[in-house]
C-alpha cells in the first residue's frame, strides 16, 4: 500500500508514520515528490491490513491506498512521474533515446575497439558487448570471461562511453561491477532470484530483460526484487518472445512498450537484434519501437558480422547502423525528442 502524507506533511511526520511502519515489521520505500511525500510499504498483507485505521488517522497522512496490483515499487501509483537511470555520463529514461550498441561478444582487442569507435562515431551513447555469454549450446563460444571485461574498460577509456555487460550468475556479480558501468540481467536468467537480489544490492544500474516467454507481469516481479533490495536504477528490455512464426528468431512484442510505460515508471528499451534475429529487420523495427516511446534501444553492431563468433546474422555492420542512426534522429525529432 502506499501512504499518500498532506502536502504541508513535516520530517517529523513522515518519520513518525516510518516508525510505526517499520515496527510493525514492514519494509518503507519514501518517495519524495514536488508537491508531497509518498511512503511505500511492502511486507505482509495482514499486517498491512492490521495498521491501516490507524496509519489513516496518523497526523500528516492524507489517505492510505492499497495497490492492488502484484508488483508494488515499480509500480506508476508508487512512482507517478518517470524514473531516469544514470548509466555513466548517460541517462536513460528522459527526453533523450538512450542507444546502447556493440557487439554480441566481445571477441578481440582489434574487433571491440573497432566497433566502440564506429558506434561512437554514429552517435551511440553507450557501448555494450557480453564477456560471459548465455549460449543454448555448450560447444558455442562462451566468452572471453574478464579478459572480456578488460577490453570493455579500455574501450571506455578510449571513446568516453559507459559500458554495460552482462552477469549470468549472481557469483559473477562481483567481477562483472569491477569493470561495467550498468550490469545486463539476461532473458534466460530473468527469473533468477539470487542473481536479481545480488544485482538489487549492486550500487550499479541494472538493465534486465524479458524472458522469451514472461508476461509484463513477470518481467515487473522480477524488477521487483531488484528495487525491494534498494536498487531502484532499472531499465527493462523487450528483446522479443518465443512466437510460433520461423520468419524471425523471436517475435519482438513492441506493444509492450506502451503498456509497460503505463504500469511503471522504469524506463523501457528495445533490443530489435535478439527481437528478430535478422540484421534486415533491425533497423524497421528500432525505427518502430522509437514511435512507439521506448526510451532507448540495444543494437548489436559487428565490424564483421559474417565472421561474427555469436549472433551475425542479427548484427548490423558499422555502416548500416550509421544509417539506422541518422533515420533515428529524423524519427525522434518528429515526436519532440532526441537521439
Ligand atoms: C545478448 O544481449 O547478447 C543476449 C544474450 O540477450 P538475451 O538475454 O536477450 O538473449
Ligand atoms: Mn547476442
Amino acid at each position: 500500500m502506499i501512504i499518500v502524507m498532506e502536502s504541508g506533511a513535516s520530517e517529523g511526520q513522515v518519520q513518525a508514520v516510518v516508525e510505526k511502519v517499520q515496527a510493525a515489521g514492514l519494509n518503507t520505500h519514501i518517495s519524495v515528490g514536488v508537491a508531497r511525500t509518498v511512503i511505500g510499504v511492502v511486507g505482509d498483507d495482514r499486517t498491512k491490513e492490521m495498521l491501516r485505521e490507524s496509519l489513516e488517522v496518523a497526523p500528516g497522512v492524507e489517505r492510505v491506498v492499497p495497490i492492488l496490483q502484484p508488483f508494488k515499487l515499480v509500480s506508476r501509483e508508487f512512482i507517478p512521474h518517470d524514473t531516469v537511470v544514470t548509466v555513466g555520463s548517460q541517462t536513460i529514461g528522459g527526453a533523450k533515446v538512450a542507444v546502447i550498441a556493440g557487439p554480441c561478444s566481445v571477441e578481440s582487442r582489434e574487433q571491440i575497439l573497432a566497433t566502440a569507435d564506429a558506434v561512437k562515431a554514429a552517435g551511440a551513447g553507450l557501448l555494450r558487448g557480453g564477456a560471459f555469454k548465455p549460449r543454448t549450446s555448450p560447444y558455442s563460444f562462451q566468452g572471453l570471461e574478464e579478459e572480456g571485461l578488460r577490453l570493455l574498460a579500455e574501450a571506455r577509456e578510449r571513446t568516453g562511453l559507459p559500458i554495460v555487460t552482462e552477469a549470468m550468475d549472481a557469483a559473477q556479480l562481483e567481477l562483472v561491477a569491477r569493470y561495467a558501468d550498468m550490469i545486463q540481467i539476461g532473458a534466460r536468467n530473468m527469473q533468477n532470484y539470487p542473481l536479481l537480489r545480488g544485482a538489487g544490492r549492486s550500487r550499479l544500474p541494472v538493465m534486465l530483460k524479458r524472458g522469451v516467454s514472461a508476461t509484463l507481469e513477470e518481467l515487473l516481479l522480477a524488477a521487483e526484487y531488484i528495487l525491494n533490495e534498494g536498487n531502484y536504477q532499472v531499465v527493462l528490455c523487450e528483446r522479443g518472445i518465443r512466437g510460433f512464426n520461423a520468419h524471425t528468431r523471436y517475435t519482438l512484442d513492441l506493444s509492450a512498450v506502451p503498456v509497460l510505460k503505463r504500469l511503471t515508471h522504469l524506463p523501457v528499451i528495445v533490443d530489435p537484434s535478439h527481437g528478430t534475429g535478422k540484421w534486415r529487420y533491425v533497423a524497421p523495427m528500432a525505427r518502430a519501437a522509437v514511435a512507439a516511446g521506448a526510451d532507448g534501444l540495444l543494437v548489436e553492431v559487428h565490424p564483421n558480422p559474417a565472421a561474427a563468433l555469436s549472433d551475425g546474422p542479427q548484427s548490423l555492420n558499422p555502416d548500416n547502423f550509421a544509417d539506422l542512426m541518422a533515420s533515428l534522429r529524423l524519427l525522434a525529432q518528429a515526436i519532440g525528442r532526441a537521439i
